[in-house]
């Protein structure tokens, strides 16, 4: 393994399916111990079963605090402690500008920044009390330039980044490293009502696979990564290159 995660114990939410799930894996293959939680209970359990007993599923929800909290307790129970946390999970919702509901835009507030938010408050002690660790945001390419129909999940992804930046500065004298990854196109059941379509503009000619993303995630959350925060990571196929 490139970068070994050998005696660490890593938080990804969302990793039910999709590039959570992708992360699971190859965290658990580089050989940390992972913390699959999700809202997805079926596919949240069938992902860490896979992994054996290097893995432990919890259901969460990342917009409530004391959901964290459980999720927490749950990981220090099963592993000790926790040294890396992906905030993944997310929800994508695209329309234009003036027909989006506020409803729908706060709901993805909910899910993509404030979760994120909540996560790093509930980690940070943990990652503190352990001299250091990582955390990682997985925030969009619509986190790093305007795409049509993006104003809510790009509002989103763009604080992602922002949060991503401030808890960096605040994290960096406890050792702790915050840095954001922006994908593009992603073939995955977030998108899979558009992953048909013609990916020729993308200057690499396709999609990328969940597995392209999770080796960024596997860099950041080792220790290959120690003078890395506060920055990011585009993995799009050069999308935003332009
Ligand atoms: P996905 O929909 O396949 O997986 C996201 C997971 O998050 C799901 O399993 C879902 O149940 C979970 N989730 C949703 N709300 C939750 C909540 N409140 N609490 C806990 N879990 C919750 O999506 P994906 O494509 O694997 O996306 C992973 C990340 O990558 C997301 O942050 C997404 O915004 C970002 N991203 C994806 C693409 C893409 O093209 N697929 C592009 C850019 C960014």
């Amino acid at each position: 393994m490139t970068f070994p995660l050998d005696g660490k114990v890593v938080l990804i939410t969302g990793a039910g399916r999709g590039q959570g799930a992708a992360e699971a894996r190859l965290c658990a293959q580089a050989g940390a111990r992972v913390v699959v939680t999700d809202v997805r209970e079926e596919e949240g359990r069938a992902v860490a079963a896979e992994l054996g007993g290097q893995a432990l599923y919890v259901r969460h929800d990342v917009t409530d605090a004391d959901s964290w909290a459980q999720a927490v307790r749950a990981a220090v129970r099963a592993f000790g402690t926790v040294s890396a946390l992906v905030n993944n999970a997310a929800l994508w919702r695209t329309a234009h500008v003036e027909q989006q509901r506020p409803e729908e835009f706060e709901q993805l507030l909910r899910v993509n920044l404030l979760g994120p938010f909540l996560g790093i408050q509930a980690v940070a002690p943990l990652l503190r009390a352990a001299g250091g660790g990582s955390i990682v945001n997985i925030s969009s390419t619509a986190g790093l330039v305007g795409i049509p129909g993006h104003a809510a999940y790009g509002s989103t992804k763009f604080g992602l980044r922002g949060l991503t930046r401030s808890a960096a500065l605040d994290l960096a004298g406890d050792g702790i490293r915050v840095n954001s990854v922006h994908p593009g196109a992603i073939d995955t059941p977030m998108i899979s009502a558009v992953s048909g379509q013609d990916w020729s503009h993308v200057p690499l000619g396709r999609m990328g696979r969940p597995r392209e993303v999770a080796e960024l995630v596997l860099f950041l959350c080792s220790d290959a990564s120690s003078y890395v925060t506060g920055t990011e990571f585009a993995v799009d196929g050069g999308m935003t290159a332009r």
